[in-house]
């Protein structure tokens, strides 16, 4: 019996899942996350809704992933996980391999991950190692080791069972709407999240839930958009550290993700992921981190291009939470300064009533 109605991902959609009849999940009942509307941010353009995968249990969407990666490692008597990682991917290994008594290792390029996240890491007990490398070349790494060593688990989104995790957002935004949206928006790095969205899409499709798959849109930083540019990135540089990646791992599947469902990839400017990061939180009290804000800035490009009309419904993915970095938020988000009052009537009652200053 469970204490909560939601039971998390594994248990919810067990039935959709390539699991061992009795592997025992390993969940901190992620998933059931909400969608929330945001016609505010689509002056009239379609109906505009945010998938709040910032309300997972680590605040990303790498927790429906990871609940069935980690639960059939467990189950195949695996005793370590393994993932490079830009932070999100590490924060959820780092919890779920907690939760599961198994030991963790996330290998992360030095200097290049979120505060937050590797606080999530640390403070799970992960073993976490730095390396004078990107993502792409710890990805690289982790791959040679595990591949040597079959008694860890190597839980990167190549682990095809994080793609069959994470596609079950496409189910939940399915019931939600009660149909498929035209379209859905999310940021790209390692292109697992996009495969899966079109994987869970299909599969609705394919039972006979929806009748048609939304177009997928796969928004990159143009300093990291090897999917836009057709060519793998040296150096990928971008404020929005969770995509700053130039070698996809699963670059064909999204490829196909937009060829089939008539989507694109489009580009953003490091300046338009900034705007839209300020404007999520002021607009609509959403904080997300800056990998999330390029959703929203993709979304306003097409908007701006006339993608949509006023009867569409599009969903935009906010793949993780604000919180995760300070740093860039101290930096950008500007106005809103900490003023230092004295500790009188007079002056607190000036604070709260004179001049707005944020
Ligand atoms: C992992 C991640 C992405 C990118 O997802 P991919 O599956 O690597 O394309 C986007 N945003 C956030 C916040 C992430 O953690």
């Amino acid at each position: 019996m469970s204490a909560s109605p939601w039971p998390g991902v594994v248990v919810r959609y067990r039935e959709r899942l390539p699991l061992p009849a009795g592997a025992e999940p390993v969940t901190l009942l992620e998933g059931n996350t909400p969608l929330l509307p945001a016609d505010a941010l689509s002056p009239g353009g379609p109906r505009l809704w945010l998938k709040l995968e910032s309300m997972n249990p680590t605040a990303s969407f790498k927790d429906r992933g990871m609940t069935v990666a980690v639960t059939a490692a467990r189950a195949a008597g695996a005793r370590t996980v393994v993932c490079a990682s830009t932070g999100n991917t590490a924060a959820s290994a780092a919890a779920y391999a907690a939760r599961a008594g198994m030991a963790c290792v996330v290998v992360l390029p030095a200097g290049a991950v979120a505060q937050g996240k590797l606080l999530q890491a640390r403070a799970a007990g992960a073993r976490t190692v730095a390396i004078e490398a990107g993502f792409d070349g710890a990805l690289a790494l982790v791959r040679e080791v595990a591949a040597l060593h079959p008694e860890i688990a190597l839980v990167n989104s190549v682990n095809p069972l994080r793609l069959e995790g994470q596609k079950t957002a496409a189910f939940e935004i399915v019931d939600a709407l009660g149909r498929a949206p035209t379209a859905l928006v999310l940021p790209v790095g390692n292109a697992g999240n996009i495969s899966a969205y079109h994987r869970g899409f299909e599969e609705a499709r394919r039972l006979g839930w929806i009748d048609r798959l939304p177009r997928l849109f796969g928004v990159q930083a143009a300093g990291a958009a090897p999917l836009v540019d057709g060519a793998e990135v040296e150096h990928p540089e971008t404020v929005a550290s969770a995509i700053r990646i130039g070698r996809p791992a699963s670059a064909a599947l999204a490829r196909e993700a937009v060829r089939a469902t008539g989507g694109a990839f489009l580009k953003v400017e490091d300046r338009e992921i900034l705007a839209a990061y300020r404007d999520l939180p002021r607009r609509l009290g959403v904080f997300a981190e800056p990998a999330s804000a390029a959703a929203v800035a993709g979304f306003a490009r097409l908007l701006a291009q006339g993608t949509w009309g006023p009867d569409d419904d599009v969903v935009a993915v906010i793949t993780g939470h604000g919180l995760k970095d300070p740093g860039t938020a101290e930096g950008e988000l500007g106005g809103g300064e900490v003023r230092r009052v004295p500790a009188e009537r007079a002056a607190v009652e000036e604070a709260i009533l004179g001049e707005a200053w944020v």
